[in-house]
């Protein structure tokens, strides 16, 4: 038996009085987010909601999230946490194929209706019940918040995470309770332990990496963590100093807007002071980012890789040896990870293939889909759909994802190869490579670029910088400059809406 709430209760026990969660002048302190989540619990129980149920969480970084999440566990139920910024089309699809009973919904703003549309979609969808999170305090007070946890199987699902559906239509990876609490205290394995931890939550807890590296990871060893519900690089940079923060995560356009957010690093260097681990995740890192965050303050970003199918983290850079910045690390405890060929062979070091992945953190399955589950899970093996090659030490490289690789004139090109060199020109800020189609060589190679605060970017210099850098079939022959790249909520540059 085991329930991932438990992070929560053994926090609770150890440091009732810490604070749990700070989100602007709100604080909860352990035993307050505990005693909240309790009452979850038992209101979920009250309306009937089943251990094993599916119940939707639509919210932003914000108090509720911890107190709803942990509540929703606690009762046994799966939670099925969704992105504010889905559309009512998209939230009646997840409803629907969750089979969901109940939805806790974030008011939204007047320009994203967030809970009106909750609404619409519950009805289309047959969902029982739509809790208003702005009214959760009054259906909570009169419950007396001592309720235990259900004792849910250690495999059973705890969360079902839907892919964006960035490669089709969204499925909803099941993670059960066991793989995302070893993820959650991996952190434990990884680094050495501090006895108060402060983390700045910039990641969306809505996605697996926010979630299992950022919340459950911190609230485990009984940290504090810091909300931030939307991403700004100035006020990210600013609570990195002032709440004095030990931990950040983010995704690489993240370090790229604080890079241009504080060109000379000035914040940087101050939030360094006490930052001991500072991560990156969720899509390539460029080299020229983690070399020019280390020239400003000193910080050394480490890297870590993982999917929402592999609750998510699968490789980290070791600790204790000098880091490869290229490098995404290796694979962590518990986890096996090989690189293989089309026909499923493992390849030696040094060769590009496929990453496939075994062990603990790997997915139940797609929920409700055993055809799309079998084809992504293959004799034990999940199949990540990545590119990558292990060097002889057994480091770990992740050279792109099968679906971006550009196929010019009968030759692969890996768009983050290129897009690292880019961003060793001095004026390029951030970039995005994509393939678009062409009549002859079936599809060409072109790069968005954003030049750097203060910088102007000409299109043919930085065409010949590429070019003397890169092999003929490589470079880019279509250079466009843009002020800002599409983002996906979670921070990642949106190729599909580029190429
Ligand atoms: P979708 O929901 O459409 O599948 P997604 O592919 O971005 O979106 P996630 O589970 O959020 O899904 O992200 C996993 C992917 O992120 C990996 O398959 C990999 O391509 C990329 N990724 C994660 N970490 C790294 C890293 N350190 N370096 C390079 N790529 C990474």
């Amino acid at each position: 038996m085991l329930n991932l709430s438990v992070v929560l209760d053994s926090a609770a026990r150890l440091h009732p009085d810490r604070a749990a969660v700070v989100c602007g002048e709100q604080v909860y302190s352990y035993a307050e987010l505990n005693r909240r989540a309790r009452q979850v619990a038992e209101l979920v129980r009250a309306r009937g909601v089943r251990p094993g149920d599916r119940v939707v969480l639509i919210c932003p970084n914000l108090p509720e999230f911890p107190v709803v999440y942990y509540g929703l566990l606690k009762a046994g139920v799966v939670v099925v946490p969704l992105n504010p910024l889905l559309k009512e089309r998209e939230l009646e699809f997840v409803f629907g194929d969750s089979g969901a009973v109940m939805v806790f919904a974030w008011e939204g703003t007047e320009h994203l209706p967030v809970l009106e549309n909750a609404r619409r979609a519950a009805v289309a969808a047959g969902v029982r019940e739509v809790v208003a999170l702005s009214g959760l305090a009054e259906l909570l007070a009169p419950r007396p918040g001592e309720a235990d946890s259900e004792p849910t199987g250690a495999e059973d699902p705890a969360v079902i995470i839907y892919t964006s559906g960035t490669t089709g239509t969204p499925k909803g990876a099941a993670l059960s309770h066991v793989s995302l609490l070893l993820n959650a205290r991996m952190k434990d394995l990884l680094i050495p332990r501090h006895e108060h931890d402060v983390a700045l939550v910039a990641l969306p807890l809505y996605h697996i990496f926010g979630q299992t590296s950022v919340l459950n990871g911190n609230v485990h060893t009984g940290g504090t963590l810091v909300l931030l519900p939307r991403f700004e690089p100035g006020t990210a940079l600013d609570l990195l100093v002032e709440h004095r923060v030990t931990l950040f995560a983010g995704v690489p356009s993240m370090f790229q807007a604080f890079l241009q957010a504080d060109p000379k690093g000035v914040r940087l260097r101050k939030a360094a002071e006490t930052i001991r681990l500072i991560t990156s995740g969720g899509a390539p890192l460029p080299v020229a980012v983690f070399e020019r965050v280390k020239e400003l303050s000193g910080l050394q970003i480490q890297q870590g890789y993982g999917l929402s199918e592999t609750s998510p983290t699968v490789t980290f850079c070791p600790w204790d040896e000098p880091l490869r910045p290229a490098s995404v690390g290796k694979p962590v405890w518990g986890v096996d990870i090989q690189v293989v060929d089309r026909a499923g062979t493992r390849v030696p070091a040094g060769t590009v293939g496929e990453i496939v992945v075994r062990g603990h953190c790997v997915m139940l399955g797609y929920f409700n889909r055993p055809e799309a589950t079998a084809e992504a899970i293959r004799d034990g093996w999940f199949h990540t759909g990545d590119l990558g090659r292990f060097d002889e030490d057994g480091w770990l490289y992740v050279v792109d994802r099968v679906k971006d690789l550009i196929l010019r004139g009968g030759y692969n090109v890996y768009p983050a190869e290129v897009e690292q060199v880019l961003l060793h020109h001095p004026a390029v800020a951030m970039t995005a490579v994509v393939g678009q189609p062409h009549e002859r060589l079936g599809q060409e190679v072109v790069a968005y670029v954003v030049p750097r605060i203060g910088h102007r970017i000409d299109v043919g210099e930085l065409s010949a910088f590429a070019r003397e850098r890169l092999a003929e079939y490589k470079y880019p022959r279509h250079i466009i400059v843009q002020s800002e790249l599409p983002l996906t909520a979670t921070g990642k540059v949106h190729k599909r809406a580029l190429s």
